[in-house]
């Protein structure tokens, strides 16, 4: 086989997942129409070709330039390419995308949802001084630091969770302190206040401010990107794209649960999903960016779109994010919905409505652990002693000889 197809497939394989088989079947079917001339399918491997650009700053992009995420990974995002934008405007992008991930951190969090990774999402959450993990209907006590008692002359060190935690705290400050575990004892702590379980409050303050709006053009162009780099390059585009890197101008964008999209048929998604669209209708660019499936939002990316009829979506399961799906086609979608102030509670009600109720059933159907007993002394004695014996000779701390 050579050189240039097995590349071509491998670059398909890490784009899209598929399996040697089926990438090797679509590399060779698009090989095909790229000879019999014009380009009949869509998608990122009929361009490995040509040199691309960054769609921001016109860039030249490399084979080692940085995977863009259209949605950021650091929620859920694996829709990836290397022939979206530059490393420079990644990462100034990325900040953006901070703000809107901390903004939807703890819904994303008590939701259950996941990041790239495969990760959950864990939110902070502060009470009475103690520090909580918030993920899905867990909230997970975070042991403190280890605090010293004068008066008594005692180090004490919270227990963590799970014996081999426990035996590193441990043993990590015995060997500080040039200890030996036969100076251990336990002893009972201090019960946590626990956070009252159940109704928690949903913050929905997304999409008003212009670093919002900002990611969400982002999404919306770097998808469009994804399947058709020239129509991100369009020069009605222009303004939007010094919208989303600069922060120069504005973008029309409303809450909005009326307007029915880009029209693509979805696969059967989970009960959570995350979805990006975009779509033309007649003369407009639009897009629809979709929250844990019931917050949305619709925009305006042009309304004098001349790069003819496209639409595009991705979705996937915001628990499951490895369930995702990516579709386009040359079609227009519907038009946006008309617009009322209404609209903006309707979604933060429906949302929170929503998010309470899921939460609840998460509640009923998830086993929470039983409180671990913290372990015998004898137990602890012996394994720290043994994680003691196990650390490397150099690493104890020996006591300053006096000459
Ligand atoms: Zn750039």
């Amino acid at each position: 086989m050579p050189t240039t197809l097995k590349k071509l497939v491998r670059a398909r394989m890490e784009k899209t997942g598929e399996s040697y088989q089926q990438a090797l079947r679509h590399v060779r079917a698009e090989d095909g129409s790229r000879r019999e001339g014009p380009k009949t399918t869509l998608g990122p491997a009929t361009r490995t070709l040509t040199p691309t650009r960054c769609i921001y700053c016109a860039a030249a992009l490399t084979t080692t330039t940085r995977w863009a995420h259209v949605w950021p990974k650091s929620m859920g995002g694996r829709l990836q390419s290397r022939e979206i934008c530059c490393d420079n405007c990644n990462n100034a992008i990325g900040q953006l995308e901070d703000q809107l991930r901390s903004n939807l951190l703890h819904v994303n969090a008590t939701m259950g949802a996941h990041n790239g990774d495969g990760m959950p999402i864990v939110a902070p959450l502060e009470i009475d001084g103690q520090s909580f993990h918030i993920s899905g209907p867990l909230v997970n006590l975070q042991v403190s630091g280890a605090s010293y008692d004068r008066g008594a002359q005692r180090l004490a060190v919270p227990l963590p969770a799970g014996f081999t935690n426990q035996v590193g705290a441990v043993g990590k400050h015995l060997m500080r302190q040039g200890r030996t575990a036969a100076d251990l004892a336990i002893e009972p702590g201090q019960e946590p206040h626990l956070p009252p379980s159940g109704r928690r409050t949903y913050d929905l303050k997304i999409g008003a401010s212009s670093i919002d709006k900002r990611v969400f053009a982002k999404m919306a162009i770097e998808l469009l990107a994804f399947f058709d780099h020239s129509l991100a390059l369009r020069p009605e585009l222009a303004e939007i794209r010094r919208f989303i890197r600069d922060g120069v101008g504005t973008l029309q964008s409303k809450p909005d649960r009326r307007s029915r999209g880009s029209g693509i048929p979805l696969p059967l998604l989970s009960e959570m999903f995350n979805l990006i669209e975009v779509w033309s209708f007649k003369r407009a660019l639009y897009f629809r960016v979709t929250f844990l499936k019931w917050i949305s939002f619709t925009g305006t990316l042009t309304t004098s779109w001349e790069g003819g009829k496209f639409r595009a979506a991705y979705g996937f399961d915001a628990r499951k994010p490895a369930q995702w799906f990516k579709k386009a086609d040359r079609r227009d979608g519907f038009n946006l919905s008309v617009w009322f102030p209404e609209m903006r509670d309707e979604v933060s009600q429906t949302a929170a409505k929503e998010f309470e109720a899921e939460s609840a059933r998460l509640m009923e159907i998830t086993e929470i652990p039983p409180r671990e007993l913290p372990p015998t002394i004898e137990k602890l004695r012996d394994g720290v002693t043994e994680w003691l014996a196990k650390q490397p000779r150099r690493a104890k701390r020996t006591p300053r000889s006096s000459s």
